[in-house]
Order: C-alpha cells, then structure tokens, then sequence
C-alpha cells in the first residue's frame, strides 16, 4: 500500500495497522494509509485546550516562558532533569554574548524501578541526594560569587499545572510512573522540602518541562526554532504561541506577545485508528484510557506492541512452531531498543535478530521467521513514526492558520531529542518522510527538523539564569 500525497495543508496520514488471517497461512501485519486523520485533529484539539482549561486531551499548558535565552546570560546554573528512564544532574557556567558556553558537567544514572512505585519523598529524596552530592564536587572551571545561592532549572518531565515559572502541580503520572502522593502538589516543594531535609540550600528558579527545555536550549543558538519534540520514553511536542490567540489567557498578555505551550500531545487520541493489541496494552497498563498518542508512538510501548503482534502470531499462526513459547507472554519482554537492533541487522541470516528472538522465546528461529518479525518491527516502527510526523505536520499547520506565511514562508526550525529520535534511524526516517509528504515539497522546503542533543539540560539552566532571583 502506498501512500497519496495530497495537496492541501490539511491532509495528515496514519498507518492503520491490522492482521489478516486467511486459513492456511500466517496473519502478516498490513499498513494502510488514510488522509486527514491526525493533523487535522491534532491542531482542532490544540484549539479547543487553547480556549479554556479542559477544553480538551491536549492541555496546552502555559509554561509561563515568555522570552528567550538571549546568550548574555552569565553564571554558575544548575540543571535537574527527571524523566522517564534517567535522573540527570547538570551544571553549567555561561559566559555571556562572546563565550556562551563556558563549560559543563553531568551525571546521570538510571532511576531505580521501586522509587517508580515508591513514596513521594522516597523519590524526591533520592533526587535531592544525587543533586547533593553532584554539587560538592564542584570546582575547577565553576564559580559562584560570593553571597549568592546555587540557581536550578529543574525540568520535570510530567504534566505539570505551571503556576508560575517557579511552581507547578503535578495532575498526573505518565511513563510507567506511580509514585504516591506526589499528584495535586507543587513539585518544586516537594523538591525543596527534599533538599531540606538534605541539609542542601539551593533555589529552584525555573521549572520546566522537558520540551520547553528543549526549545529553550535551541533557541539560544539558532532564532528560528519554534517546535521541540521529545520521543523518547514518552512524547510531547511544545512550541511558540502568539499570546493574542490564547482565550484562557483572557487578555493577559506577555509583554513579548509570545508565550511556549506545552501541548502534551501524548494524550491525544482523537479519531487515532488503534488495533487490539493497542486496546489490549492499554487496557493493561497502570493509566488505562490516558496518554494514548503517547502508546502508539513512544519508546516506552513499540517494543511491547511488537511483542504483542509476534504472541499473536504465535497462537494463531504457529510463528514460533506448534507451541506458544511461554516466555513471549511477559509484559515488555521486548524493548524498542531490541526492535531496533532487529531493525539494523544486516547480516545474511539476520543472527541478531535471531539471538534476539532466542532470547524473548527461548525458540530458535529459522530466515523466514526472522524476516517476518522484521517486518512485524517496521510496520509497527513506521506507523509510530509516520504518527509523529503528522503530529508535527498538526502543530505546524495551526501556526500558519494563525500567521499566515509565517512558518512555511520562512525557515522554521523544529527540535527534536529523546532516546527514541536519536537512536532509531529507521523511526527517523519514517517521520522526515511523513512531514514531507504531509506538507508536499513545497512547504516542507522551509521546515528544518533538526536533532538537539541533550539540549534541555542546558535549556533548563539557561531558563534558571534568565529568571534568576538576583
Ligand atoms: C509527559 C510529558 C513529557 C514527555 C516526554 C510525557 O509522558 O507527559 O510531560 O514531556 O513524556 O518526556
Ligand atoms: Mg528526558
């Protein structure tokens, strides 16, 4: 099946993915392509989250950033950055308009599984200790003038309620998170109360989500961003909003007149055509009903839909030989990351993807069975791709809709970061591919996706400088 390339701005293409079993044979994973069915969508629901608090699954919510890095800034600042897979502590000394970025330093270890089902404090303590003993170890290329405090940009990279650029409260856990009692409050004193009890004295100056980073940090070297995307464990998408179209905002300007949404477009799901083994996973998973763009498209779920596919197959088509292999049935046996090594196999009897395979079934697995789980990775890799590219497509469209020629008229940077964008050439590719047949050359000519590496570590800490308490 391929895909149409249709004229308009409003044309948006999903893979809609299904088995056909017909008796005798394997089920084998189709991809069919339909119009309009997330772009579009997509910018109605940016809208709608636009008018009023709720109006929506997207929140689009006020990240309270309303200028950007201008590069004069100058200092000694601190990044947190707490996501889905790794809890990162950074610091950063700037330098101002000629020397930017002076130096910088990070650590960053894997957030242990119990701390995701563990207590609030349990977690912000583990968070306050890491950033405790990263600060002692301060010195060489760093300095701090005397008589001024320690200042964090702490990127949080959950929904988070901002209620100023120094306070939010978290609505809800995503990415496999269920810590208890952290929901309903302010994480930046949960933070400080962690830090409290660390003995450590350090000023959270900006919270940010891990997009709003992300653009933050692109934009202090290149003007023209005005997307950023995070696929990684999760997804969201922010981006650079004219105040005047905002309702909720009811006629509180920014004094630039912009202002960054966080869209959190992982929880769209507006006419998004889902299989049964997204159904089955979302029925199982700890926010059934929630972040459902997010579970067709992000790191954290592919390997699992691949895993349910394969089972499926297995059962009803005898995949792995007359008997299921018990192993397969283990929730989230398979990572994205495997799919992925699957996916760069190229050896003659694709070895990799059978030691994989070995693996996750315990069976081994002959050429033909191989290719076909091959297949099975880029159908499921390419509809979570192409997903995303329309997400974009949504989020660029409703930009022009509201000035007209300013996005497609003028070069027009989207940043992109996350584990799954940066490490998965074939998702990539999928996505560029999409965004340009979505737009057609034309308009895709100005639009530059463009990866920014680890850019909201140092996007935080900038966004800390600019609103810096002294
Ligand atoms: C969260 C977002 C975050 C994204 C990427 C999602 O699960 O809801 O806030 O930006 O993951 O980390
Ligand atoms: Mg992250």
């Amino acid at each position: 099946h391929r895909s149409h390339r249709l004229p308009t701005m409003s044309v948006s293409a999903v893979g809609s993915f299904w088995l056909s079993p017909s008796p005798g044979k394997l089920p084998r994973p189709r991809m069919v392509v339909r119009s309009n069915a997330v772009s579009t969508p997509m910018a109605a629901d940016m809208r709608a989250g636009l008018a009023v608090d709720g109006g929506s699954d997207l929140k689009m919510i006020l990240s309270y950033v309303d200028t950007f890095p201008t590069g004069n800034e100058k200092g000694l600042f601190y990044a947190l950055d707490l996501g889905g897979t790794n809890f990162r502590v950074l610091r950063v000394q700037l330098g101002g308009k000629d020397e930017r970025v002076i130096a910088t330093e990070f650590e960053q270890v894997t957030i242990p599984q119990e701390l995701m089902f563990g207590t609030s404090e349990e977690l912000f303590d583990f968070i306050a200790c890491g950033l405790a003993n990263f600060a002692k170890k301060e010195g060489g290329k760093f300095h701090l003038p005397s008589g001024r405090k320690r200042e964090i940009g702490f990127t949080f990279s959950f929904p988070v309620k901002q209620t100023s650029i120094d306070s939010g409260i978290l609505m809800k856990w995503t990415k496999g998170f269920a810590v208890s009692g952290t929901a309903g409050r302010d994480v930046v004193a949960c933070l400080n109360e962690a830090m409290e009890r660390q003995g450590l004295d350090m000023q959270v100056s900006a919270l940010v989500n891990d997009t709003v980073g992300t653009l933050a940090g692109a934009r202090y070297w290149d003007d023209d961003v005005m997307v950023a995307v995070i696929l990684g464990t999760g997804t969201n998408a922010c981006y650079v909003e004219r105040t005047d179209v905002i309702p909720k905002l009811q006629g509180q300007m920014s004094s630039s007149g912009r202002t960054i949404i966080s869209t959190e477009w992982g929880a769209f799901s507006n006419g998004l055509p889902l299989t049964e083994f997204d159904r089955d996973m979302d029925a199982a998973s700890i926010n059934p009903g929630e972040q459902i763009f997010e579970k067709t498209i992000s790191g954290m779920y592919l390997g699992e839909i691949v895993r349910r596919v394969l089972l499926k197959m297995a059962e009803a088509g005898a995949l792995f030989g007359k008997y299921v292999p018990e192993k397969l049935s283990t929730p989230f046996i398979l990572r994205t990351p495997d799919l992925c090594a699957m996916q760069q196999d190229n050896s003659d009897h694709l070895d990799a993807v059978g030691a994989i395979l070995y693996d996750v079934t315990g069976v081994k697995s002959d050429l033909s069975v191989r290719k076909m789980v091959v297949e099975v990775c880029d159908t499921i890799v390419k509809r979570g791709g192409r997903l995303a590219g329309a997400g974009i497509v949504g989020i660029l469209q409703k930009m022009e809709e509201d000035s007209k020629g300013l996005i497609f008229g003028k070069r027009t940077v989207v940043a992109m970061d996350g584990g799954l964008y940066e490490n998965y050439p074939q998702y990539r590719r999928y996505l560029k591919e999409a965004v340009t047949e979505l737009l057609g050359l034309e308009m895709s000519k100005n639009v530059v996706i463009e990866h920014s590496k680890d850019g909201s570590g140092i996007g935080a800490a900038l966004l800390a400088a600019s609103n810096s308490k002294y």
